[in-house]
Formats: C-alpha cells, sequence, structure tokens
C-alpha cells in the first residue's frame, strides 16, 4: 500500500519572512531594500526587445560577468553567475563540500546552511558565537571539509574585516572557504580582493540587497579560475541557463550606475544609524549593523510578545524561536517614513506594557 511514498523525500525546507499582499503594511522583515532599482535598470526591462525571449540567453551570462568583474577589478574567469545567491551557494555546496570530514559554520547565522548540508547529505558542524556574538576564527582551526560565514553575519548584523578572513585563511589552507557576502555593501568591507591571495577563498555576493533586484534573482561569486571553473562544470551539468536575458540586462545596467548605489546604501546607512540610536535611547540594546538590518533586544521585556504586537499595527519585523536568540528581533532598515512608523509603534508598545 502506498509503497511508493516510502521513496519520497522528507525534508524540512527553509521558511523565508513572510510575504504580504496587504500594499498598506510596513515591510521590515525580509531584508528586502526599501528604494527601487537605479533608474537605468528599470529603463534597461523598459526598453528590453521582448521578441528576443524567443531565443536562449547567452548560456555564460558573458556580458554581466563582465560588469561584475571590471566592477570588483577582477577577471571574468574569476566570476561566476547564478539565479540569486542561494542559487550560487547550493551549487558551491555540490561543488566544493564532497569531503568525509564536516563543514564548518557559526551555530547562529543564515537558516539556509543546514538545509542544505540536509539536501545534499553534506555532515555539518557548528560552532558557537562568543558571547557578543562575535566569531572566533580559532573555532575554525583544524581539519573540516569546508568552512562558510556570512560577513556580515545574519542575523547578528556583525561585521568582521581583514585580519579576521586573513586568520581564517591561514587555518584553512586545506579546504575551500566560502564567505557570503549579502550584506557587505553595508559595510562597505569586501573581501573579494584577498581571492587574488587565496586560491580556495570564494566570496558570493547577490544583487537583491544592495540593488534593490530580489525580484529579478541575480546572485554571484568571485574566486580563482580553480574554484570557478568547477562551478561552471556543476551549474552545467544541472541547468545551462540560470541567468535570464532580462536578468543580464537589467543586471549590466544597475552595476554600471555606481552613483545610485553609492547613494542608496548612504540613505539606508544614515537610516541605520538614526534607528540604531533611537532604539538605544528607549533601553534596548542594538549590535552595530554592517547590514541593512539590525538584531536587537530589551532587558525584561518580551521581543516575541512586541513582535506579535507590531504585526497586529501591520508593522512585521522578523522574529527567530531560536536557542540563544529567542528574545532578539531583526529589524531590516526601511525608508524613514517607514522607520517613524517603526518607532512610534515601539514606543506605543512599551508604552502600554
Ligand atoms: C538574502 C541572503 C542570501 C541570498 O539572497 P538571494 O536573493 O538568493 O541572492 C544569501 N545569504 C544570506 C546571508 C542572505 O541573507
Amino acid at each position: 500500500m502506498n509503497e511508493w511514498k516510502k521513496n519520497l523525500r522528507n525534508i524540512e525546507p527553509y521558511v523565508p519572512g513572510e510575504q504580504s499582499k496587504d500594499t498598506d503594511i510596513v515591510k521590515l522583515n525580509a531584508n528586502e531594500n526599501p528604494y527601487p532599482p537605479s533608474p537605468k535598470a528599470i529603463e534597461a526591462i523598459k526598453s528590453f526587445p521582448a521578441e528576443t525571449l524567443r531565443l536562449y540567453p547567452h548560456a555564460d551570462a558573458t556580458p554581466l560577468k563582465k560588469a561584475i568583474a571590471d566592477y570588483y577589478g577582477v577577471g571574468v574567469e574569476n566570476v561566476f553567475l547564478g539565479n540569486g545567491s542561494d542559487d550560487v551557494i547550493a551549487l558551491s555546496f555540490q561543488a566544493f563540500f564532497n569531503s568525509e570530514l564536516p563543514i564548518l559554520y557559526p551555530d547562529i547565522t543564515y537558516s539556509f546552511y543546514p538545509v542544505w548540508c540536509r539536501l545534499f547529505d553534506i555532515p555539518y558542524e557548528t560552532k558557537p558565537l562568543g558571547a557578543d556574538f562575535r566569531i572566533n576564527p580559532d573555532d575554525y582551526r583544524g581539519k573540516n571539509g569546508g568552512v562558510i560565514i556570512p560577513n556580515p553575519n545574519a542575523p547578528t548584523s556583525i561585521c568582521e574585516g581583514d585580519a579576521f578572513i586573513k586568520k581564517l585563511m591561514e587555518y584553512n589552507g586545506g579546504s575551500v572557504v566560502i564567505i557570503d557576502e549579502a550584506y557587505a555593501d553595508f559595510s562597505r568591507y569586501s573581501c573579494v580582493k584577498l581571492t587574488k591571495e587565496y586560491e580556495n577563498l570564494l566570496v558570493t555576493g547577490t544583487f537583491s540587497k544592495s540593488r534593490s533586484l530580489a525580484g529579478l534573482r541575480i546572485g554571484f561569486a568571485i574566486g580563482s579560475k580553480a574554484l570557478i571553473s568547477v562551478l561552471e562544470a556543476v551549474k552545467n551539468s544541472y541547468n545551462s541557463y540560470t541567468v535570464d536575458a532580462l536578468s543580464i540586462a537589467a543586471g549590466i545596467a544597475s552595476v554600471k550606475d555606481t552613483e545610485y548605489f553609492n547613494a542608496t546604501i548612504d540613505r539606508i546607512i544614515n537610516t541605520r544609524t538614526r534607528l540604531t540610536d533611537e532604539l538605544r535611547t528607549l533601553g534596548f540594546t542594538v549590535l552595530d549593523s554592517g547590514a541593512n538590518f539590525i538584531f536587537a533586544t530589551y532587558e525584561g521585556r518580551n521581543m516575541r510578545d512586541m513582535f506579535e504586537y507590531l504585526k497586529t499595527k501591520k508593522v512585521f519585523i522578523r522574529y527567530f524561536n531560536l536557542p540563544r536568540i529567542d528574545n532578539y528581533v531583526r529589524i531590516t532598515v526601511g525608508t524613514d517614513e517607514e522607520t517613524d512608523t517603526l518607532l512610534r509603534e515601539i514606543k506605543n508598545y512599551l508604552g502600554g506594557k
């Protein structure tokens, strides 16, 4: 009876931040950019010759690779592209994490990593963050099947610098180290330059957050030719056309519009500073953020309760019912107006309870 059912995959998927059809909600729960994409990217989509969509896109998406390579000062052969950085990271797990030894990542981090490990049967081991929520590079010393760390880390928002990455690379000459830079543009620190020094360092990035293009799905990786060529081989064993023609066109326009990009990042960083300061004045503990979100708690207050309260006021933030962080909230930095609404509702909550 139902013999076939025993061969079905039973897996616990990643759960993204809630999406809502409501247009009047203040949506600060998925680290999306509150500002539109570059007007040049929008123009590239509007003027796109739609009749050419009958053709497959450029298999290697080379024109977009070239734009990214120029932006970061690396060669085209050092750039890999995918359908969002989740796609790029999932392919990297399959391409590089084939050891019997466990891969290592922090206990508090992007919750997609354990999902991919289970999907691809990759053994893993988590390393606890310090009491200050920082990653200790010494924990990543010794034999392992690979390392993946987001920088800035999520959801803590903390960004580490060159000294940290160099230490990590010195300890891990024997395995591939992936640095997930989904939020790096908001910290103005990137370790891409170190990929020239370390052949086993792969840096991943995305157009979803800093470039306001989460809806298009563009992700990339930068690394040595040795790593990138293996990623290409794995991708071409799976799906040759992961980046569509519209994404290629809009992506190139976005990368070339550095003026708009920098202005948007500046605005978000300014709002982040104001949000952090105001929350601290109210009595919150807010970690120093290098991302487009902040991670906060309030001693003696129930953050889950505040999260639920804000939801009833149509302000969506993120709460994780996980060990060590179950009294924290993660709040995406929105526009100044959204931030005003958020702060008003938080004050109402604190005053009313
Ligand atoms: C958002 C995010 C990603 C992936 O974003 P894509 O939209 O798939 O490009 C990867 N890593 C972290 C830590 C993220 O927060």
